[in-house]
């Protein structure tokens, strides 16, 4: 009898959530529901506290969003730094990936301090970057993400912050070094909305694993049948439109 839970805090979904963003948390809850994993959600809001959570996710927004949650995320630096460092997983998607990184800068008006838990710092462009996107990670199998991508700022990793992957359709993090996303230790950033994990279902597996082994050590996780989530995103690999 399977009696494992997956503890998920969703950082402000009233503000953070885009473009479908969160089909990622009903892809992460079904994958588990169907394997017989209980899964726990509390939805975070401004002024709640957030507690221990195995799994971390935020989605992405435009900038006034961005700004309101910026410094109530900040208050929680310290604990979700300490959660990071005790091997929990973080995934945030554009907005969200850009506040785990040191500083957002708006075109106009006063930086967004991020919270730190990557490396990296993003400043905002002239251009927007529109369309699919296909990359290429070294970690999963399929090794392909796809998805979509909006947004103005630039983002440049730095240390020991590695891209989640190199663009093969899409402008990935700045349009310059063919990097897109971001990963250190289990904390990912992207800029791919879509949702993401809903045709991205090894992703989400991987994630899912990593968030489990954080309670329960080494884990294995059965197999589903993804044939219908794995055609669509076959379907999509290399597509710009
Ligand atoms: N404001 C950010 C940008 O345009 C984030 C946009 C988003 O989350 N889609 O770069």
């Amino acid at each position: 009898m399977e009696d494992r839970v997956l503890k998920i805090a969703h950082l402000y979904p009233k503000l953070l959530n885009l473009y479908g963003d969160m089909g990622n948390i009903i892809t992460l809850t079904k994958r588990c529901e169907w394997r017989g994993i209980k899964v726990e959600i509390d939805n975070i809001g401004i002024g709640d506290e957030i507690g221990e959570h195995d799994f971390y996710f935020i989605g992405g927004g435009q900038d006034k969003q961005q700004q309101d949650v910026a410094q109530e995320l900040y208050r929680h630096k310290e604990f979700l730094t300490t959660e990071r460092d005790n091997g929990a997983v973080f995934l945030g998607i554009c907005g969200g990936y850009q506040l785990f990184g040191h500083y957002y800068q708006p075109f106009e008006g006063d930086k967004l301090f991020g919270i730190s838990l990557l490396d990296a710092y993003t400043v905002a462009g002239k251009k927007r970057f529109i369309g699919n996107v296909t990359i290429k990670t070294d970690f999963l199998t399929p090794q392909t993400l796809v998805g979509f991508e909006n947004h103005s700022g630039l983002t440049y990793l730095q240390g020991d912050t590695k891209p989640l992957g190199t663009s093969i359709v899409g402008n990935g993090n700045n349009g310059e070094d063919k990097f897109e996303g971001a990963r250190y230790k289990c904390v990912f950033g992207t800029y791919l909305h879509g949702s993401l994990l809903p045709k991205n279902p090894h992703f989400a597996d991987y994630l899912i694993k990593l968030a489990l082994q954080k309670r329960y050590g080494d884990v294995d996780l059965p197999e589903l049948n993804s044939e219908i989530e794995l055609n669509t995103h076959n379907s999509l690999i290399g597509k710009a439109y």
